[in-house]
């Protein structure tokens, strides 16, 4: 052990200091710290007589709820690393996560045991044993006091990044990966014991699980939803005293609609909204309607958010995610300088809570991580005071006669028509500007949007190289399983996958 490094287990630490607060609400069930704790106690022997302990790899297939909760805090009990799997990926997807983690057990719930199976045999060597949490509870506990004291460097998660841009990446998180992103978060937002946080955001995201991280550092309330329900989700709001909420733009998009005239209580502090893009209609129709909206940007990599529109700018700086959090720090690279305030390039980070690379990944670790800063693949610029306005990923950018166009700024534009439900825009290959851009749009159920309508739309509000050359009206647009639009995918929605097909 060395002095900076290591701390008391969280868990033990908390339940010793706010053992009667609540940690944990999911619907009807609520646990305090020190019950919370207890059950993490027995779980976490369980696994310890099936071999499980520190450093080994434990994957779960669950969905969000309470056994989630303590399964999670079970693992890192006893030292073990969490290997948190997506349960919408498909069976060959989780079993190469299983293979490329090398999971010692899995955990699936009831509801995921087909899948899991499914995983496993596609599995071409080394698949985990598989339970399921029924299962688990009937093991016989091994006594084992896990382990008591952890070290910040210690491995803690091993999250694969959501594979937007490819395959996923399996990102190593350290204690203190998590421990920096949950105090710098609570230095931007500020402490309140009576602060509950809502993850109606997967527990197998960063989003989600970062929300349970901050519970334990923060002595703070999490409120589990199983899964997201805007009318849910506004409820925990309005009538069960949730302070803060994570969501991502389709998120933030239904709740609205849900909400109708009525407005939050004062008592919400915090619409903290990241993952992707943030359209700027919606943080207008936030702003208009009074909603606390807070930009962030941040990754997988970066253990939940990096920069964060702090409450005291979130009016004044509308569209910007804000500035680094407080131990973090950016900068915008390009033509290998760092370029000045009002420049487009790329945006690189460092601090604390970024992740010291890809597991079993030095190729792309090296690529990513040059002189201790890492190249977000995210294009982006800040302005004169320093606060970053995120543009759009590096690969999904359209070079169009020379000029660049960022297919998010389109799809925001496309999205603010009101029989639009959700866009997206991509480069297809022109020879006479080079690339253009073409857009896909999803209508509103029972809706239908005529092309030339909407291209009005777009060169009322769109400088005219930014205009879609074509816009195809699409029953769905493919996804991936975080739900992120894949752009890269958008060609095989044509017939013959549009090739060659360029402007009307
Ligand atoms: P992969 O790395 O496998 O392609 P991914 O990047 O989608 O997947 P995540 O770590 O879940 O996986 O997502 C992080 C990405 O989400 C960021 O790199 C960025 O592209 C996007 N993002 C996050 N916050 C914002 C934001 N405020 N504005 C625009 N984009 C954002
Ligand atoms: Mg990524």
């Amino acid at each position: 052990w060395q002095n900076g490094t290591e701390m008391p287990r969280w868990l033990d630490k908390r339940a010793g200091l706010t053992p009667e607060r609540t940690a944990v609400i999911c619907g009807e069930e609520k646990r305090t710290f020190r019950r919370l704790a207890e059950e993490v106690r027995k779980t976490a022997r369980r696994l310890s007589g099936l071999g499980v302990g520190r450093g080994d790899r434990v994957a779960f297939l669950m969905p969000n709820g309470l056994h989630t909760v303590t399964l999670i805090h079970a693992i890192s009990w006893l030292g073990a690393v969490l290997v948190p799997l997506n349960t919408r990926l498909a069976p060959r997807e989780i079993a190469w996560q299983l293979e490329d983690s090398g999971a010692k057990v899995m955990i699936v719930n009831e509801a995921h045991r087909s899948l899991g199976e499914a995983a496993r045999k596609a599995c071409v060597e080394g698949a985990p044993k598989a339970l399921s949490w029924d299962e688990l509870g009937d093991q016989p506990e091994q006594e084992t006091e896990g382990c008591s004291r952890i070290s910040l460097d210690d491995l803690h998660t091993l999250m694969y990044t959501s594979g937007t841009t490819g395959r996923p990446k399996g990102v190593m998180l350290t204690w203190g990966n998590h421990w920096w992103s949950a105090t710098a978060s609570a230095l931007n937002l500020g402490l309140d014991p009576a602060d509950k946080w809502l993850a109606a955001v997967p527990l197998f995201h960063m989003s989600g699980l970062s929300i349970l991280m901050r519970s334990l550092i923060c002595g703070m309330t999490a409120v589990v939803h199983p899964a997201f329900d805007p009318a849910r989700a506004n409820r925990a709001i309005a009538e069960d005293g949730v302070t803060i909420a994570s969501v991502v733009g389709t998120m933030l998009t239904r709740m609205l609609d849900e909400l109708g005239e009525e407005h939050y209580p004062e008592s919400f502090r915090c619409m903290l909204l990241g993952g992707g893009p943030a359209p700027r209609p919606l943080l207008e129709r936030c702003k208009r309607k009074g909603v606390p909206v807070f930009q962030t940007y941040g990754m997988t990599e970066t253990a939940s958010q990096i920069v964060t529109l702090s409450p005291e700018d979130s009016l004044r700086k509308l569209g910007s995610a804000g500035k680094p959090l407080f131990p973090s720090e950016l900068k915008i690279v390009g033509d290998n300088r760092e370029l000045a305030p009002g420049e487009a390039g790329e945006i690189v980070v460092r601090g604390p809570n970024v992740t010291r690379g890809y597991w079993k990944r030095e190729d792309a670790t090296r690529d990513a991580i040059r002189d201790g800063w890492l190249y977000t693949g995210d294009l982006g610029y800040v302005d004169e005071e320093g606060f970053l306005y995120v543009l759009d990923r590096r690969h999904d950018l359209i070079i169009s006669g020379g000029e660049n166009v960022y297919p998010a700024e389109v799809e925001a534009v496309l999205i603010s028509h009101p029989a639009v439900e959700e866009a997206g825009v991509t480069g297809f290959s022109d020879k006479d500007w080079g690339q253009v851009p073409v857009a896909f749009v999803k209508p509103k159920e029972g809706q239908s949007v005529a092309e030339n309508e909407l291209l009005r739309h777009c060169r009322e509000r769109l400088a005219r190289y930014k205009v879609p050359v074509r816009i195809h009206e699409v029953e769905e647009l493919p996804k991936n399983a975080s739900n992120k639009l894949l752009r890269r995918r958008l060609p095989e929605l044509i017939p013959g996958g549009g090739q060659g097909e360029t402007g009307p």
